[in-house]
């Protein structure tokens, strides 16, 4: 299937590059080229090039360069022939007629022979199903709750344990070795002919949205079988990450409801379909793909996430949201309780408790904002730098520029972002195409470098055990979970309660992963200060104070702000709490500055 040449040629010369690459990257005028940061590889400077009059764009950076119809190529991740018609919408050029060829031709015909094979091979594993050897499978289909009526609508089958049973079924029913061999049923051999793929499996099959099986997973009975889903390969009529499981039962209810809801496993969909949730679509484990988003974007402009609440599970969820928000779709989170997936949760709490859940479910901003804060602690720069930036490739992946601000802000104020950074930030996210990491802890800079204070701390207690045993158990983690070195306080704190020895290597180790520790670590415990015992306890104790008082400004000017805000949106209840607050941590404050002598800060030596 090809478009005539001229057809093309014509269109590259009447397509406006520059407006096109736009839709994607914001470009700026410079001499004869336009320029931006490139939104191929990371980075902040623009090498990434457009020259309108060459009709080609180039980036200095990564090399990446071509023609308009490689840019939409590389950018929607389709074929050549596939970005044409992306290209002849965009400019408005109605499309001619596809010239078709004999590749096409072919590749068709294989496509349908596959389909073929795959149909005479699900009949036979579906009757095989039913025979007495699978006695054992329809016990454990019963036990996970599934009807007949359920196994019969997702048409389940079972592929006995056989090197050969349905090759030799396929070849009675008149398939060549060569047509067997390309439909992926088997594995060929490297001395020639081949072996079924499934044995001794439960067989799920993969039905494109016409309902034709396409492809197959495999899920073993043996609890030590290895691997637990064993999937088709890619043939002429399955190519990875272009389908969604069981669309074609669902797409009509998606569309009525004008949303569908997006599970991982085979099992995830069929029993909520089993229980009347009929809106789902599956990934198949396999990260969720554009071209998938694009599918079911054809149904419904809504996706609700609902993947495993495991650590895997989120990690997937994470990346199928920034996906779907990429093709402009609006994306909401489900997460159960006790990490369940939607096939256990349904079965053990019911189906209109599940749907009580779905209606609850978050957007999908609240739900990055969650998993950022987790395990970290937003009164610590470095901390909070992290979660920010963990945070902004969301807001940054939506398209609509007042629903990119909406959600900017309430990523700001879930991190509690200060708003001269808030400003900066900003700046970056509506700009460009990528932020990186290095912009994000710029912005945060001036807070993340480690202080003179807590490194000249630091280098005390590290050169002095005695000391260490004073200081020590005086710090609270609210000291020192601020600091930029916070990791390497925690480190002293455990090494210290399990009393290890504390050396370069066990600092090292316990700080794994984090740099500032490790560009200060050997800096530090190179130093042996030359100070008394009693110099250096003074100067210690100074120095925890000082951090101490650093700490407290700190929380002082974020209230300050914070009432500030409160006071504008008239919430009289909070205005008197933060209020209260403000004036207990100013005490505190004022405490603290009072211990330490005028004019003996600590500065750098
Ligand atoms: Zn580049």
């Amino acid at each position: 299937m090809r478009f005539p040449q001229t057809f093309i040629e014509d269109l590259k010369r009447q397509a406006d590059i520059v407006r096109i690459v736009q839709d994607y990257v914001a470009l700026k005028k410079a001499g004869t080229n336009w320029r931006a940061p490139c939104p191929f590889h990371k980075e902040t400077k623009p090498s990434f090039n457009v020259n309108p009059s060459k009709e080609m764009f180039f980036c200095f950076g990564c090399h990446k360069g071509g023609t308009v119809f490689n840019f939409i190529m590389e950018m929607e991740r389709v074929t050549f022939p596939e970005a044409i018609k992306i290209v002849a919408e965009k400019s408005g050029v109605p499309l001619p007629k596809m010239i078709d060829d004999d590749r096409f031709e072919t590749r068709k015909r294989d496509s349908d022979q596959v389909i073929d094979l795959n149909q005479w091979a699900l009949q036979w594993w579906q009757d095989q199903l039913q025979s007495k050897a699978a006695t054992s499978v329809r016990q454990y289909l019963k036990q996970r709750g599934l009807t007949e009526e359920t196994v019969q609508t997702f048409k389940l089958g079972f592929a006995p344990d056989s090197w050969e049973a349905l090759s030799t079924h396929l070849r009675q029913k008149g398939a060549t070795q060569e047509q067997i061999e390309q439909s992926g049923l088997v594995v060929k051999k490297d001395e020639g002919g081949s072996y079924d793929r499934f044995r001794g499996r439960l067989i799920f099959p993969v039905f494109d949205t016409q309902g034709k099986p396409i492809a197959f997973g495999g899920r073993t009975l043996d609890p030590d079988g290895d691997p637990k889903y064993l999937n088709s390969p890619e043939t002429p009529a399955y190519t990875k990450g272009r389908h969604l499981y069981g669309l074609h039962l669902t797409r009509d209810e998606i569309r009525r409801q004008g949303f569908a809801i997006l599970v991982e496993g085979y099992l995830d969909l069929i029993v909520p379909y089993q229980f009347g949730v009929r809106n789902l679509v599956a990934s198949l484990g396999t990260a969720l793909t554009p071209e998938q988003v694009k599918l079911v974007g054809r149904f419904a402009r809504k996706v609700l996430v609902n993947y495993d609440g495991d650590r895997a599970g989120v990690q997937a969820a994470k990346r199928a949201i920034e996906t779907i928000l990429a093709e402009d779709i609006e994306v909401k989170v489900l997460v159960l309780p006790d990490n369940a997936d939607p096939d256990d949760f349904i079965r053990k709490h019911g189906v209109s408790e599940y749907n009580r859940r779905r209606g609850e479910a978050q957007p999908h901003i609240q739900f990055v904002i969650d998993q950022a804060v987790r395990d970290r602690h937003l009164n610590s720069p470095a901390d909070k730098a992290a979660a920010v930036e963990e945070t902004l490739p969301f807001v940054r992946a939506v398209r609509n520029r007042i629903q990119k601000r909406e959600y900017f802000d309430i990523v700001m104020d879930g991190l509690r972002v200060q708003r001269e950074q808030r400003r900066e930030l900003w700046q970056q996210v509506r700009g460009g195409v990528s932020t990186d990491a290095v912009a994000v802890q710029k912005v945060f800079g001036r807070a993340v470098k480690p202080t003179v204070a807590e490194e000249k701390l630091l280098g005390l207690l590290l050169a002095n055990d005695e000391l260490r045993n004073i200081i020590l158990p005086k710090l609270a983690p609210g000291d020192y979970e601020g600091l930029a070195t916070a990791a390497i306080f925690r480190a002293l704190k455990e090494l210290g309660t399990a009393e290890k020895e504390i050396t370069y290597e066990s600092l090292s180790e316990a700080t794994a992963d984090n740099p500032v520790a490790a560009e200060i670590l050997p800096r530090i415990l190179i130093n042996e200060p030359a100070e008394s015992f009693d110099e250096s306890l003074t100067d210690a104790e100074r120095c925890l104070n000082s951090i101490r008082l650093e700490r407290l400004n700190q929380i002082v000017d974020e209230l300050t702000q914070q009432i500030a805000e409160t006071e504008r949106a008239g919430n009289i209840e909070k205005l008197i709490e933060l209020q209260h607050r403000h004036l207990e941590v100013t005490k505190e404050r004022d405490a603290v500055d009072a211990l330490l002598p005028r004019g003996h800060s600590i500065r750098p030596a």
